[in-house]
C-alpha cells in the first residue's frame, strides 16, 4: 500500500487529490492546521479515510514529525495562502506561506524521508505580465502580485533541491481550475453563487471587477490527476497543466446567467473594490509537454465546468434556504 502525505487537503484541491489517491489504494495522511472553527466541508464524505496529522507550515518540527509519522512514497505540498487579492493587504504573511514554507516542506523531506517523491502546487500566476502566448514551461515568469511573487519563489526552490539533492521534486505549472469546492472569493465561484442566490430572490446585484480579464480555466478533478502522474514518472520533471483555451471574466458572466435564463447587465455593478493594484491582464497555457508525456488528458470543458458549478449552487442555495425556513417556522 503507497503512502501519501497531502498539505492542504481540506481546500479544494487537496480534496480531490484525496478521492483519487483513496480511490487507487493509497494509504491518505491529510495535514491540518489548529484552527479555532476547522472547516472539513470539502473532505467530509472521506474525513474517516484520511489519518489525520497535525502541523503548521511555518513550524518546520511539526512538518519534520509529520513526514516521520506518515513515512510517505509521496508528498503533495497544496497548502498556502492561495488567494491573489489577499496578497496586497498581507504581502509579508502571503510570503511565509506561500514561499518559505515550501522550503520547510522540502527541509522536512530531505532530512526525514529523502527518497519520497515531492510535488510543488506552482501557478500560471508565476507568468503575470506575461512575456509570450500561449506560455509553457519554458516562458519566463513575471509575477504581478506578492502571491505570484511568492510562487516564483517556491517554484524555484523546488527545482535547486532537485538539482542540489538529487531529490524526486516535481513542479507542476497548474492554470487556474475551479470546481464546487472552490473558495468563494474566487471570481468563478462569486459568480455561479451570485446567480445562484439572484436566481432564487436572495441576492439583487453582483458586484465585480475587472470584466476584460482572460483566463484559461478548467477543472479541479482534472488537474489532480496531473499531480499524480508526475509523481509516477521515471524522472522528475516540471509541467504545464491547461485547457488551451481563454475566456474572459465577462463570458464567464455571460455563460453562468444565460444557462438559468437571465441576462448578467441586468445584475452585475462594476465596484472598484474589486480591482486589483496590479492585474494579470491574460493567462493560456501551452500543456503539449503534460500531454505528450504524461498522458494526461482533460475530461471538462468550460461551458460544462461552469454549468456543473452554477447547479452545484443552486442545490446549495436551495437547501440552506430550506433549512433557514424550517427554523423559523
Ligand atoms: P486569479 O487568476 O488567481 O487571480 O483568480 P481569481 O478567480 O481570483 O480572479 C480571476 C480574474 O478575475 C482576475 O483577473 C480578477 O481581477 C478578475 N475579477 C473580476 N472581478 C472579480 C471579483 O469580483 N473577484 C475576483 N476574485 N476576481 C475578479
Amino acid at each position: 500500500m503507497k503512502r501519501a502525505l497531502i498539505t492542504g487537503v481540506t481546500g479544494q484541491d487537496g480534496s480531490y487529490l484525496a478521492e483519487l489517491l483513496l480511490e487507487k489504494g493509497y494509504k491518505v495522511y491529510g495535514m491540518r492546521r489548529r484552527t479555532s472553527t476547522p472547516n472539513y466541508e470539502n473532505v467530509q464524505h472521506i474525513r474517516d479515510r484520511i489519518h489525520w496529522i497535525s502541523g503548521d507550515l511555518n513550524d518546520l518540527a511539526s512538518l519534520i514529525e509529520a513526514v516521520r509519522q506518515s513515512d510517505p512514497d509521496e508528498v503533495y505540498n497544496l497548502a498556502a495562502q492561495s488567494f491573489v487579492a489577499a496578497s496586497w493587504p498581507q504581502p509579508i504573511a502571503t510570503a511565509q506561506m506561500t514561499a518559505i514554507s515550501v522550503t520547510h516542506m522540502l527541509e522536512a523531506v530531505r532530512i526525514v524521508k529523502p527518497t519520497a517523491r515531492f510535488y510543488q502546487a506552482s501557478s500560471s500566476e508565476m507568468f503575470g505580465k506575461v512575456v509570450e502566448t500561449p506560455q509553457k514551461e519554458s516562458t519566463p515568469f513575471y509575477p504581478r502580485s506578492p502571491y505570484g511573487v511568492a510562487k516564483v519563489y517556491g517554484h524555484w526552490i523546488t527545482v535547486n533541491y532537485r538539482e542540489s539533492f538529487n531529490m524526486f521534486a516535481c513542479s507542476g505549472i497548474l492554470f487556474n481550475h475551479e470546481s464546487p469546492r472552490r473558495g468563494l472569493e474566487f471570481v468563478t465561484r462569486k459568480v455561479t453563487d451570485g446567480v445562484a442566490r439572484i436566481k432564487l430572490g436572495l441576492q439583487q446585484e453582483l458586484r465585480m471587477g475587472n470584466l476584460d480579464s482572460l483566463r484559461d480555466w478548467g477543472f479541479a478533478g482534472d488537474y489532480v490527476k496531473a499531480m499524480w502522474l508526475m509523481l509516477q514518472q521515471d524522472e522528475p520533471d516540471d509541467y504545464v497543466i491547461s485547457t488551451g483555451e481563454m475566456h474572459s471574466v465577462m463570458e464567464l458572466l455571460e455563460t453562468a446567467f444565460s444557462y438559468v435564463g437571465l441576462n448578467y447587465k441586468d445584475y452585475v455593478v462594476l465596484d472598484p473594490e474589486f480591482v486589483r493594484p496590479a492585474e494579470v491582464d491574460l493567462l493560456l497555457g501551452d500543456c503539449t509537454k503534460a500531454k505528450e508525456k504524461l498522458g494526461w488528458e482533460l475530461e471538462v470543458g468550460f461551458k460544462q465546468l461552469v454549468h456543473m458549478m452554477v447547479d452545484e449552487d443552486m442545490k446549495r442555495v436551495q437547501s440552506e434556504t430550506r433549512y433557514y425556513e424550517l427554523m423559523n417556522t
